[in-house]
């Protein structure tokens, strides 16, 4: 599942090449792109997102949490959120793209998305939308830290693991980042998060910006479908220590990797180094 690396490094391949291109026709293969599953089909709103989207030229291409904001000159964009299976992907149309954009110059931009969970949203001012608005801490900005980090988990009670999911306290990570930054950090993901100590939310909030950052270096993890906007593998999962590995021994003690559900996710853990 694509989550802040991925995320990350597909916005850096697109904001090399679609940045002053005029996006000129937008083709919609599956409506549920644009409006979720829970709605019915919406003849309307695929007429809507087509008329606001075409004929405007990109500006930039930002990040906020999981979320890929194409950004026109005229302050409207597209948000995209790829949930489980999305890619975003500079190719050749070959008939299983949800979502077709095509640019001037000869670009075409498919959304592809195998479990159909992923989202493309226009909305005038993005900054503005409730999606965007009501995410949490960057832990890549400026602002993180031992001291963002410790008033995010003050009296919370869950598990830490499941609180760095949330991503209306912390935006951009999902169970791989979580799970190694814990191991990383040598905290168990069951501790209540409230009772994680001040010198170790410190080395936490480290971990959580280092295994980010190294991710983003290494173009994200390939375990599932994630692909860059070429199409390309990460190189990231080289370097997962616990992320499903379940059984395996653990790199730094050689302790059996175990997995506990929490969240209603599969969490590996190294007991040996994890407390
Ligand atoms: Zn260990």
């Amino acid at each position: 599942m694509p989550e802040l690396p991925e995320v990350e490094t597909i916005r850096r391949d697109l904001a090399r090449l679609l940045p002053g291109r005029t996006l000129l026709n937008v083709s919609v293969a599956d409506p549920a792109a644009l409006t979720g599953h829970r709605t019915r089909p919406d003849p309307a709103a695929v007429a809507d997102f087509i008329r606001r989207a075409e004929g405007g030229t990109v500006r930039e291409l930002l990040r906020r949490g999981k979320y890929l904001i194409m950004e026109f000159t005229d302050g409207g964009a597209i948000l995209f959120h790829l949930r489980m299976t999305g890619q975003l992907i500079v190719s050749q149309p070959d008939g299983s793209e949800r979502l077709r954009l095509g640019f001037s110059g000869g670009r075409t931009l498919c959304f592809r998305d195998r479990r159909r969970l992923g989202e493309a949203l226009f909305c005038r001012d993005w900054r503005e939308h409730p999606r965007i608005a009501g995410l949490g801490a960057e832990p890549l900005n400026g602002g993180w830290g031992a001291e963002a980090l410790g008033k995010i988990l003050r009296g919370r009670t869950a598990p830490i693991h499941p609180v760095l999911l949330n991503q209306k306290l912390v935006s951009g990570i999902g169970n791989i980042y979580a799970t190694e930054a814990l191991h990383r950090a040598g905290i168990l993901p069951d501790r209540p998060a409230g009772k994680i100590r001040r010198g170790e939310i410190a080395v936490l909030a480290g971990a959580v910006r280092d295994v980010l950052a190294r991710s983003v270096r290494n173009r994200g993890t390939s375990m599932d479908t994630y692909v860059d906007a070429l199409g390309r593998k990460g190189r990231s999962q080289l370097f997962t220590a616990v992320y499903g590995k379940a059984g395996g021994d653990c790199p730094a003690c050689h302790a059996k990797i175990r997995k506990k559900i929490l969240g209603g996710r599969g969490v590996s853990y190294c007991p040996g180094c994890q407390r």
